[in-house]
């Protein structure tokens, strides 16, 4: 059995029994054992500056059920957003002026309210970015899906593990990758990621085992190139995003004794520079409930936002929370490891020398 394939065993596996928290695998429990291998951090005190983000899961309802994906979404999940909520995000974009709305799942166009939302959401001017798993775009139902898009300039970001049939199926499940080319297809022919329109397109990119991602520049070209030259595929940037040490990844390293050697490896590669543009610093994360987190990660872990009178997006309507706590735990140091990781991938191009100056005032 090669590593790669040992690799995706363990994901089939993982895939099969962690759909319930708290389940063994082996010697490890999913979830609790990383949260205790991970809560006592020497990371650094970050606190939080104005938001300027808003990243809101609407649910667990997917197309898809991908083995590697951290909230084991798929067809049979029923936990979505409530239309009350839906209409709290339009009241608290406007009341926080927040300039972007990151809209994940799941799949968020499954959401009833998804079209709503976002039309909603671009008339009071604000940023909408979908992350799209593109086989949404050509399922029964959702044949406008794309169109839809254009005509409201949303912003899709998509995973792309890799530009190869082979491993994106493994990872994402048979006919992934066709279905992924002819999304890209259908988008490139809206006017997605085609060279100076305004209609955006972009990739993620993240390791499939223990290491670091590559340089993003680097990989964007390598992208670019292949998806071009064999699919006749454009888009604009490439996100190269490190794996953090939790969820079904955090087992898999359990599971395979790699979790100390991640860890070291993430810490040996710690940049003080990428404090200053970890996405936390502007950005705040809600689940289907309305409930608050410092990021996307957090969210996955269930550790809430330190600040105990702001832990629902209700609490947003009257209250700021600029300046707030970030709560870190040691699954921090994948944003600051290397080039940075973040949801608009590496940091290191958004470090500017009055950054570094910042970082003493963390
Ligand atoms: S497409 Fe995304 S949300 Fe859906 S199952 Fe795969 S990883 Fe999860
Ligand atoms: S894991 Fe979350 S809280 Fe920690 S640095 Fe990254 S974005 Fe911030």
């Amino acid at each position: 059995m090669l590593a790669c394939e040992f690799f995706f065993f363990n994901l089939l596996f993982l895939r099969y029994y962690s759909c319930f928290r708290g389940t063994t695998i082996g010697f490890y429990t999913i979830n609790e054992s990383t949260i205790e291998l991970l809560e006592h951090t020497d990371f650094p005190t970050i606190k939080r500056r104005a938001l300027t983000t808003l990243q809101v899961n609407m649910g667990y309802l997917c197309n898809m059920s991908c083995v590697h994906c951290h909230v084991a979404a798929s067809p049979y999940r029923t936990e979505m957003m409530s239309r009350e909520l839906v209409e709290l995000i339009l009241q608290v974009l406007v009341t926080q002026n927040i300039e972007t709305l990151d809209l994940t799942g799941g799949a968020p166009e499954m959401h009833e309210d998804f079209k709503y939302l976002v039309t909603a959401a671009r008339a009071l001017g604000v940023t909408v970015i979908d992350r799209c798993n593109l086989t949404i775009l050509m399922e029964e139902g959702f044949e406008d899906m794309a169109q839809f898009l254009a005509d409201n300039e949303v912003e899709v970001v998509a995973s792309m593990p890799c530009y190869s049939l082979e491993n994106v199926d493994k990872q994402r499940g048979k006919g992934a990758f066709d279905g992924s080319i002819l999304g890209l297809h259908k988008l490139n022919a809206l006017g997605y990621g085609k060279v100076g329109s305004n209609l955006t397109l972009n990739l993620v990119y993240n390791p499939q085992g223990a290491t670091l991602p590559p340089n993003q520049k680097q990989l964007e070209a390598d992208y670019k190139h292949e998806l071009k030259e064999h699919f006749d595929i454009e888009f604009h940037q490439l996100f190269a995003l490190t794996n953090m040490p939790i969820q079904r990844f955090g087992a898999v390293l359990l599971a395979k004794n790699q979790f100390h050697p991640y860890m070291d490896l993430l810490k040996a590669n710690y940049v003080a520079a990428n404090l200053t543009e970890v996405m936390c610093r502007s950005t705040i994360s809600v689940n289907w409930l309305g409930e608050l987190f410092d990021c996307d990660f957090n969210q996955q872990l269930e550790i809430p936002v330190p600040n105990k009178s702001r832990r629902h997006l209700s609490d947003l309507l009257t209250q700021n929370p600029a300046g707030d706590d970030i709560a870190i735990a040691d699954h921090c140091y994948g944003c600051t490891a290397g080039q940075g990781s973040s949801c608009g991938g590496a940091l290191e191009e958004e470090i500017t020398e009055q950054a570094i100056e910042e970082i003493s005032s963390i």
